[in-house]
């Protein structure tokens, strides 16, 4: 400021010079304000727009997820407890998959052999028959049919 003042002091001409050229910077800057201040306005009305898109696609998911859950839950509600526990400790044991697919006597799982006797026991359904080998819950996938568990 000191430094301004004394190149004012120094001439007329000058000083005028100066005090247009300090008001031309003056008015560039204010014009670059402005544009600034209209584009963070902009970005701004852009995020929480995209903030909305993304809040409602939050909760169209969330609403998706209760959907699957509360489905998850009608079906648990109908399977037998003691059979719900071995299917939950046999999918936290088994990486997640606590079935497999028994076909031609082999266990797609393991693609170990299932003894005849058991595959026999398999084709009945009348029962839980675990995999002698990966112990995963064996389940005949019929040919030709649309019954999957
Ligand atoms: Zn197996």
């Amino acid at each position: 400021m000191l430094t301004e003042t004394d190149d004012l002091k120094k001439g007329k001409s000058g000083k005028e010079d100066l005090l247009l050229e300090f008001l031309e910077k003056l008015e560039e800057g204010t014009q670059k304000e402005k544009v600034l201040k209209q584009t963070v306005e902009a970005k701004t009305v852009e995020g929480k727009l995209k903030k909305v898109q993304l809040e409602e696609e939050g909760q169209a998911y969330e609403k998706e997820f209760t959907a699957i859950q509360q489905k998850r839950e009608g079906l648990i509600s109908r399977i037998d407890s003691s059979l719900l526990k071995q299917y939950e400790f046999l999918k936290d044991r088994l990486k997640g998959v606590a079935v497999a697919e028994a076909k031609e006597a082999t266990c797609l799982s393991c693609h170990m052999q299932i003894p005849p006797q058991m595959y026999n026991e398999l084709h009945r359904k009348d029962k839980i028959i675990p995999c002698p080998s990966c112990l995963r819950i064996l389940y005949l996938a019929e040919s030709g049919g649309s019954k999957k568990p």
